[in-house]
């Protein structure tokens, strides 16, 4: 069986950024994922001045600034705040690299509290364990689900798709609360010509038809000529934002990220 003091479970940015400094501070650590890196993480990949300027990220070289224009209720404004865009598939590579951990192909299933230490499918063993799994993460499932139950009206549905495509704005857009629905459209510019196009918003008990809300995003783009005839094929996903974050250890067991519910509102959706 495979020993680390510390077991990350998880390589998104909540993992990887763990690893990194507990990296920096000489604790032994290893990190689990199911998926091969680089790997497709639906996200609009917007970042705030305040994560280029914690995670350090003047080195890393796929940033592109934005100009940031919003949509609320039909009327178009242009905001003056800095909008910064990644793209997911380089960017989480480039952390979990970063992090100088050892990075082990896993999909955990099981995990045990024997003796005080954390034993996953019987393969790897820690005294402390990192869920940074995101919101289907394992060590939410087995320690903190019954204590931090989600709260179902926080639940985001989202769809969205990436694409190589020639467009030469560097621009942010935003649409809110259109077309009836609690959330909102967004289609952002990347470095090296890519964009990120997706709408996401709210259930709270209603039931919303998302593609429905996609077909009236790409219809739009149709018309302000922003992407045309272009046969998308996006994907869904659910989370949940955030609600109470009042426990995130438990015993030696912790959860991160989205596995803790620490997204926000404003992190699209
Ligand atoms: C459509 C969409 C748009 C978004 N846009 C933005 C945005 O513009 N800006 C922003 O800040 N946030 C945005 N978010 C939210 C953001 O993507 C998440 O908050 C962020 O990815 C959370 O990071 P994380 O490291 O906690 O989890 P994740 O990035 O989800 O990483 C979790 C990792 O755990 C691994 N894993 C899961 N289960 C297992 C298992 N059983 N065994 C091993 N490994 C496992 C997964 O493979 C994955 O690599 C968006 C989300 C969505 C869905």
């Amino acid at each position: 069986m495979k020993y680390s003091k510390v077991i990350i479970i998880g390589g998104g940015p909540a993992g990887s950024t763990c690893a990194w400094k507990l990296k920096q501070n000489n604790i032994d650590c290893i990190l689990l994922d199911s998926r091969k890196f680089p790997r497709v993480k639906l996200c609009a990949g917007w970042v705030t001045p305040e994560v280029i300027d914690q995670l350090e990220l003047s080195d890393y070289p796929n940033i592109q600034l934005n100009a940031n224009y919003v949509n609320f209720f039909g009327i178009d404004k242009k905001i003056n705040s800095k909008s910064y865009a990644i793209r997911r598939y380089e960017f989480d590579d480039w952390l979990l690299k970063r992090s100088g951990v050892d990075v082990y192909h896993h999909k955990v299933l099981k995990i045990k509290k024997q003796d005080g230490f954390y034993i996953i499918d019987n393969e790897y063993k820690c005294e402390y364990l990192v869920g940074a799994g995101g919101s289907h993460c394992p060590v939410y499932i087995s320690f903190f689900k019954q204590l931090h139950p989600r709260n179902k009206n926080n639940l985001v549905c989202c769809m969205e798709q990436e694409i190589k495509y020639d467009y030469k704005e560097k621009a942010s857009r935003t649409w809110f609360y259109e077309n009836n629905f609690y959330g909102y459209s967004w289609c952002i510019s990347k470095k090296n010509g890519y964009l990120n196009i997706g709408v996401g918003g709210l259930f709270k008990d209603k039931k919303v038809n998302i593609k429905e809300h996609w077909d009236y995003l790409v219809k739009k783009l149709n018309e302000l000529n922003i992407v045309k005839n272009y046969e998308f094929e996006p994907k869904g996903y659910v989370y949940f934002i955030r609600d109470r974050v009042e426990n995130c250890k438990i015993d030696n067991a912790f959860i991160i990220g989205d596995a803790a519910g620490l997204a926000t509102k404003d992190s699209p959706c």
